[in-house]
Parts: C-alpha cells; sequence; structure tokens
C-alpha cells in the first residue's frame, strides 16, 4: 500500500517521504523559497506545500518556459543515484550542466516596486528555465525581451550570426513557438527576400558571394 503524496495528491511508493519524486521538485523550491536567508517576501500561499502545489499546477498547464519556449527540467533524482552508483561521473556532470540551465525556476515577473522586494503571489510568478532567471535579474518582462532583441539584431547585423542560424538553432532546441524570423532588421531583409525559409538559403549564399567578390576585389 503506497502513500498519499501531499503535493500531487495521488498513491505512490514514495517510502519515507511525503512527496513523490516529481513533486519533489516542487516542494524543494518552495521550501527554498520560505526559508531562504534572503528576504523574501509570499503573498497568498500559507506554506511551502501550498506554493509547490500550484508551482507544480503551472507545471503541468506548461512546461516549457515563459521566454524562451524551452522545456524545462526537473530532476531525476533515480536517475542522478544510478549514475552516481555506477560511477559514471562525466555523464553526472553533463546532467547537472543541463540541469543548471534548462532547470524550471520561479521568475517573478516584476521583481521590485520602487525599493521594496515584489512578492511571490500568483499573478507574480510565471515559471523559466534558469539560465534566463539569471539574466532577467530585475528587468520586466519586456525590458528583458527587448534587451534580447537588441542583442540579437545587433549580432545578427554584424554578422556574427546568420537569421538561419538563429532560426535552426531554436529549432534544434524544443522550441514550439517559433514559425517566422523574429528579428527585427533582418527581418526587413528577409521580408525583400520573401521571408520563407528556403530564401534563408539563397540570402546566405548571395551574401556569401557578395563577401568572396569583396575578398577578390582586394587582391
Ligand atoms: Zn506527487
Amino acid at each position: 500500500m503506497g502513500k498519499i503524496c501531499r503535493i500531487c495528491e495521488e498513491e505512490t511508493t514514495i517510502g519515507t517521504r511525503e512527496e513523490c519524486e516529481s513533486c519533489w521538485n516542487f516542494y524543494k523550491r518552495a521550501y527554498q523559497k520560505f526559508h531562504e536567508d534572503r528576504d523574501i517576501k509570499i503573498e497568498g500561499f500559507d506554506d511551502e506545500v501550498k506554493l509547490a502545489k500550484h508551482l507544480r499546477t503551472l507545471y503541468i498547464d506548461n512546461k516549457y518556459c515563459s521566454y524562451t519556449g524551452l522545456e524545462m527540467m526537473l530532476r531525476d533524482r533515480e536517475y542522478t543515484e544510478r549514475l552516481k552508483v555506477d560511477g559514471k561521473e562525466e555523464e553526472l556532470e553533463q546532467y547537472n550542466r543541463k540541469l543548471a540551465v534548462l532547470g524550471f525556476s520561479i521568475d517573478r515577473k516584476i521583481s521590485k516596486n520602487g525599493d521594496q522586494k515584489a512578492p511571490y503571489k500568483k499573478d507574480n510568478i510565471v515559471l523559466c528555465i534558469r539560465a534566463i532567471n539569471t539574466m532577467k535579474g530585475e528587468f520586466k518582462p519586456e525590458e528583458f525581451i527587448q534587451a534580447c532583441y537588441q542583442v540579437l539584431a545587433y549580432q545578427v547585423e554584424n554578422q556574427t550570426i546568420f537569421a538561419d542560424q538563429v532560426l535552426s538553432m531554436l529549432r534544434n532546441f524544443n522550441v514550439k513557438h517559433i514559425e517566422k524570423p523574429i528579428i527585427p532588421k533582418v527581418e526587413q531583409i528577409l521580408k525583400e527576400a520573401g521571408v520563407y525559409e528556403e530564401d534563408f538559403k539563397s540570402y546566405r549564399e548571395d551574401y556569401i558571394k557578395e563577401i568572396n567578390a569583396k575578398h577578390n576585389r582586394k587582391k
């Protein structure tokens, strides 16, 4: 006879713990928020169990990062324990590195109200991957998105990266929401060229031809 997980309230085989394996992720994060030394304000959740339940609901509702659309990871403890037992240190390190980037985290959309820290409350939290949460810092969502746009537009403009590379990178990750180019300046160039993906190829080939022609002229 299994026990009932206190977060998802489903029967599990959890031994001495009070939450099942996947809910442990939500409980642990909620617990940290309630018990961290930093002065964190939480509103509308009486305790870590209530907050963990809400985090679980958010994750089940949408397991993709609110800002990047990347799939957020939950730590699989059974898997990491197995890697430890089997002495697969390299795989474990790789897994932990991936988790440090793609692990789920709680973002306060608005993190400051003037000098005051904004609270963790239902209408102010979304889930996103850890790396993005770190980058976003105290920016508001729209400021952060604008900054990302700026970085990408500048890099594309300077040809450190090509628009088609950006798209294929996003596709190689598991972004679900990218259907057309979203980069302002390049979008303009591509609109002139016809916007569709096939055109990226010829756009890039044309650019390379142009560059080669320039080099040849210099010789
Ligand atoms: Zn559970």
